[in-house]
């Protein structure tokens, strides 16, 4: 099924290479974390189960004792709280640590009554843990254990996942308990919003991990040979180059900062161009703007790029910055463009500008460089 998924993912003829080359770990990593929101199946199930289980323990004394116990993975992670100890059942629920009496007193001696039907107030007088008659020495290891426990005052003893806020186990939480877990990064949410379709936040993506498959990573796997770039013919096609330092690229880039009131820095690479775009803008533009516009010129480079390269078809950077000006207007179809960017455009008749500005030059001032 994994599998499936992944090729569905990488399903574009070049994209598909970079499967490989991203690790599935990272991959399942939520979006905020720089993965792709992805979640392994093993572990949602694993989470799934974790869930259904606690459903049916949650209030049932004699379930653990059954099928679960041992096995289930969940088991030394759940807590009890101990108020009267007449709801956990002494020999069956893992009250201590994660396991029940009995498992923890047998290798050290067995216990001569039975204890299977008492519960943990067995142990408690008065609030506070206290030793029964039948209490065999050679278990004292076992009852400094216990009594690192709370228990006694007013309350109902309760089964708890300590790993979330409620105390419930959910799937996600149980999820989140056991998943891998990513450092957060910055540019999830300059790449993934909800105004673009996925496939230019994945080409984004793959850009700001240096995976993109550029001919310079095709020969680093010996896969082709030469690493010209077909943009401007004169560059090695590096993430770097093909994306941010491309005479076409910066075309591009100058263009539409130039638009939005800004002037392109010089920044050799594309994380620490996005960390400059994230400090210093706006400069009167919304954000939510600049970020769809961010992904849309790393998706149109790349999209032309391809072009040229597997159809032989070229676009003049003019008609590409016309449109980069089109995909932008769609993601925002009009009254969005109009909420995220407010009232600004009407006082400072941004809005006209930003719509010139992304028309591109005319055609009779359109010049080949
Ligand atoms: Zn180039």
């Amino acid at each position: 099924m994994e599998k499936a998924i992944r090729a569905f993912i990488w399903g574009g003829p070049s994209l598909k290479w970079a499967l490989n080359h991203v690790s599935w770990l990272k991959v399942c990593l939520p979006k905020e974390e720089g993965g792709l929101g992805l979640k392994r199946i093993g572990d949602w199930s694993k989470a799934a189960l974790g869930a259904r289980f606690w459903e049916v323990a949650v209030g049932s004394k004699s379930f653990w004792a059954d099928w679960v116990s041992k096995r289930l993975w969940i088991r030394p992670q759940v807590q009890y709280l101990i108020f009267s100890g007449e709801g956990i059942a002494i020999g069956a629920d893992p009250w201590i640590h994660g396991h029940n009496l009995l498992e923890l007193i047998t290798p050290l001696s067995s216990p001569t009554a039975d204890l299977t039907n008492l519960s943990v107030a067995e142990l408690i007088r008065q609030e506070k843990w206290h030793k029964p008659g039948w209490w065999d020495p050679n278990w004292d290891t076992v009852w400094s254990q216990i009594t690192e426990l709370e228990c006694g005052g007013p309350g109902v003893d309760t089964l708890i996942w300590p790993h979330s806020i409620s105390g419930a186990l959910s799937t996600t939480s149980a999820w989140e308990f056991f998943r891998n877990a990513g450092a957060k990064v910055k540019w999830a949410k300059w790449i993934w919003q909800k105004y673009q379709p996925i496939k230019f936040s994945a080409c984004a993506w793959l850009a700001l991990q240096g995976k993109t498959p550029t001919l310079e990573q095709l020969q680093s796997k010996g896969l082709v040979r030469g690493t010209s770039c077909c943009l401007c013919q004169s560059g090695s096609e590096s993430v770097d180059h093909l994306f941010l330092n491309c005479s076409f690229s910066a075309y591009l880039w100058a263009a539409v900062l130039r638009k939005m009131g800004a002037k392109r820095p010089r920044h050799p690479q594309l994380p620490s161009f996005l960390e400059w775009l994230d400090k210093n803008f706006p400069v009167g533009v919304p954000k939510a703007i600049m970020q769809v516009v961010f992904v849309t010129v790393i998706w149109s480079i790349w999209k032309e790029r391809c072009q040229r390269r597997f159809y032989s078809k070229e676009t003049h950077k003019s008609a590409v910055l016309r449109l980069i000006s089109l995909y932008v207007q769609i993601a925002f179809q009009g009254k969005e463009l109009r909420e995220v960017w407010g009232s600004e455009i009407k006082k400072k008749g941004m809005m006209e500008g930003l719509n010139k500005g992304f028309k591109g030059p005319s055609r009779g001032a359109a010049t080949r460089e």
